[in-house]
């Protein structure tokens, strides 16, 4: 076994902090399913019996979310959307879905300009909110060190801070003493 990674990657964090969560069954989200590796993790979270919705604005981020699902056979468990995430809410029930993530940036290795912007983000998280159960769980892994991602970092952070007295319980994961404002997760359980 190799030397553990600190800190640890705020993605596969936010992976282990949610995977308590989820349970075979459950419907479930990737907000922002780039080249799918939350996807996959989630998939396999959620058994033969559960549903994963992946949503993406960029036809390369679908293509290869699929080849990636495809190639692990659990594409059958996943539904794919060629669409923002600010359309989560006609896409599920309200207060049906178990857990909902979301990786904030760019796609990596593609063009950074199609980046996730801060009002369609808000946006989602409401219609993300409306649309987790009693006891599930949101998380939203955030940029706060480049350009177009300290606005939305701190927009979201404000959002999820403004949750508690709607009745979330929110936490907050991320390295400190940095040159560069480090990526962070937030996370949100609502009761
Ligand atoms: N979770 C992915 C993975 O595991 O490979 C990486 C996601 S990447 C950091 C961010 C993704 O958000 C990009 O693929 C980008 O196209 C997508 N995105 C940007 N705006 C979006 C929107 N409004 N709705 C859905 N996806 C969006």
């Amino acid at each position: 076994m190799g030397e553990p990674q600190f800190p640890p990657r705020p993605t596969l964090l936010a992976q282990e902090l949610i995977r308590p969560f989820i349970h075979e069954g459950d419907i479930v989200i990737d907000a922002t399913c780039g080249n799918g590796h939350d996807t996959l993790f989630l998939a396999e979270c959620v058994g033969a019996s559960g549903k994963v919705l992946a949503f993406d604005v960029q036809e390369i981020a679908i293509a290869s979310s699929k080849a990636m699902l495809e190639e692990s056979g659990l594409a059958d468990r996943v539904e794919f959307f060629h669409e923002s995430h600010a359309r989560i809410i006609g896409r599920v029930e309200a207060a049906s879905v178990a857990v909902i993530m979301f990786n904030l940036g760019y796609l990596p290795g593609a063009n950074k300009d199609e980046t996730t912007h801060a009002d369609e983000t808000l946006t989602a998280l409401a219609a993300a909110s409306v649309s987790i159960k009693a006891g599930g769980i949101l998380s939203v892994v955030c940029y706060p060190g480049h350009d177009a991602g300290v606005g939305e970092s701190e927009g979201v952070e404000r959002w999820f801070k403004a949750q508690t007295g709607a009745g979330w319980r929110v936490a907050k994961y991320g390295m400190l003493g940095t040159q560069r404002l480090a990526p962070f997760v937030l996370l949100g359980l609502r009761k």
